[in-house]
């Protein structure tokens, strides 16, 4: 997938602009955060399991070089392979190696954000080989030819006409030709389509969500099943799976587990959690004839012992950008890449660089709603910050801001000079405003007053008002706000 991160506020607009876009992105603000504080509220000990997953995952990175090993060596001894990609272009050329020797016509894959971090569906269809997206949704946007919007409902962004349109141009061929409008209608049709392709598939790929390094086996969830029929039906079975995905036991995986699916969607469980390790053995019914296992670093061991080794805990649930009031407003596709929302504003620019993604980290309010919903307590707020500091550190901002921040510096680390200009500034900007509780206009702040009015200063500092008048009664610009509605009312508006 190219990068459109550096063209952000672009992207931005655009969404902003998107009235289909809008409505979708409203979903996730009645859908996931609800059922997520519900979940959450429901389990007594969801915090401690929090601190729990948060505590194993560290421990993992603490020596991810033993728990690889000791994978490596399960998955062999029950009869799979383990293949070791230190690029995304290793990974393509060790899946097309397999797919190839396989002599592979027709792929499907459940969804997995790391097959999208290595663009595998292109190489797939450059080396003539059919890449069958097999969950819903990104069976949509692979119809729509776009990337995911979001990290676990990829099509997010699309309306039932959308889909209903995309079904109709695509299915003919199948001979479904029918404007179909209610969304069980199309689940069914789109379930009849990819029938047949799981059963013409000569390989399987899948992602997965953990790895397990004492018994070699991989964790799949979802909810619509298609990943058991992914992996089971063709005779090659291919995993790919960054290698910070590893636990190191079964009975870690299952505290994984419990908040996975409470954080992401709100359920106490997925509805499919499938085990898998290794290939079919005799006796089984079904099951693939081999298993290959691909471990992709790409960039993730250079965060190991970094500021940002902490967001390698991150277990793909969503919930930072469920959360993110930024993600709520733009939408996944304005990030540029493939994670978006406050997990990519820090992974994007580790693994394709701050020069190219250097606008992410700077997506942020600082609510910090996302730290606070992080099943694995990853502190995405303090790594957007350190992102902020190499941005600036190696000239990348805009020379107005590098400029505004070395003026901001110098004052802040000379108290005296600062409270003066507070004190004098804060004076002006009441002055200015006092007459309508207002400023329409301000001086290197157009950005900001094009599209709304900033609150009239109460033309004294908040330290000034707490040393003349003690406790306030009430906040300072309390006033201002009032005069403000006031105003606001008058108009009408
Ligand atoms: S950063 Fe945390 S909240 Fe966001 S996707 Fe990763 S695990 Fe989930």
């Amino acid at each position: 997938m190219e990068a459109t991160s550096h063209r952000f506020k672009d992207n931005v607009h655009e969404a902003l602009g998107d009235a289909n876009l809008q409505a979708s992105l409203a979903k996730i603000r009645s859908g996931f955060v609800p059922k997520r504080a519900a979940a959450a509220a429901a389990l007594p000990e969801f915090e401690t399991l929090r601190d729990q997953a948060r505590d194993i995952k560290n421990h993992v990175l603490g020596h991810l070089d033993i728990y690889l090993e000791r994978f490596a060596e399960a998955v062999e001894a029950r009869g799979g392979k383990v293949h070791w990609a230190e690029t995304a272009a290793d990974a393509r050329r060790i899946i097309l190696d397999l797919a190839r020797a396989g002599n592979a016509r027709t792929i499907t894959k459940s969804k997995s954000m790391v097959t999208e971090e290595i663009a595998l569906n292109d190489a797939l269809e450059k080396a003539g080989i059919e890449p069958i997206e097999t969950d819903l949704g990104e069976y949509i946007i692979q119809l729509a030819k776009e990337p995911p919007s979001h990290i676990i409902a990829p099509a997010i962004h699309k309306t039932k006409e959308q889909v209903a349109e995309l079904f109709l141009r695509h299915h003919g061929r199948y001979g479904k030709t029918e404007r179909l409008t209610e969304p069980t209608d199309m689940v069914r049709e789109a379930r009849e389509v990819l029938r047949q392709k799981y059963l013409d598939a000569d390989v399987g790929i899948t992602g997965a969500n953990f790895l397990v390094a004492e018994t070699g086996s991989i964790i799949l969830v979802t909810n619509e099943g298609n990943a058991d029929l992914t992996l089971s039906l063709p005779k090659r079975h291919i995993v790919l799976a960054g290698i910070e995905k590893l636990v190191p036991t079964l009975e870690d995986a299952s505290t994984m587990l419990r908040v996975l699916a409470r954080s992401a969607t709100g359920q106490e469980f997925s509805s499919y959690t499938t085990l898998v390790t290794g290939p079919k053995r005799e006796g089984d019914l079904d099951g693939p004839e081999e298993f290959h296992v691909v471990l992709l670093d790409n960039g993730r061991s250079g965060m190991v012992g970094t500021e940002f080794q902490d967001m390698l805990r991150c277990i793909r649930c969503g919930a930072c950008m469920n959360h993110c009031p930024v993600y709520g407003t733009v939408g996944g596709h304005a990030y540029g890449w493939v994670y978006p929302g406050p997990m990519g504003a820090v992974l994007t620019p580790a693994l394709i660089g701050v020069e190219e993604a250097g606008h992410l980290p700077n997506a942020s309010t600082f609510c910090g709603r996302c730290e606070q919903v992080c099943p694995v307590r990853i502190p995405l707020p303090r790594m957007m910050r350190a992102w902020r500091t190499r941005e600036f550190e190696r000239h990348l901002s805009p020379a107005s801001q590098r400029w505004g921040l070395g003026v901001w510096a110098w004052f802040a680390k000379r108290p005296r000079a600062y409270r003066l200009v507070a004190r004098t500034a804060a004076a002006l900007l009441g002055r200015m405003g006092r007459s309508q509780g207002r400023l329409k206009r301000l001086p290197l702040a157009g950005g900001w007053t094009r599209v709304r009015d900033m609150p009239a200063p109460e033309g004294r500092s908040f330290v000034a008002a707490w040393k003349a008048d003690g406790r306030p009664t009430e906040a300072p610009g309390a006033a201002t706000a009032r005069r403000h509605r006031g105003s606001a009312k008058e108009q009408g508006r």
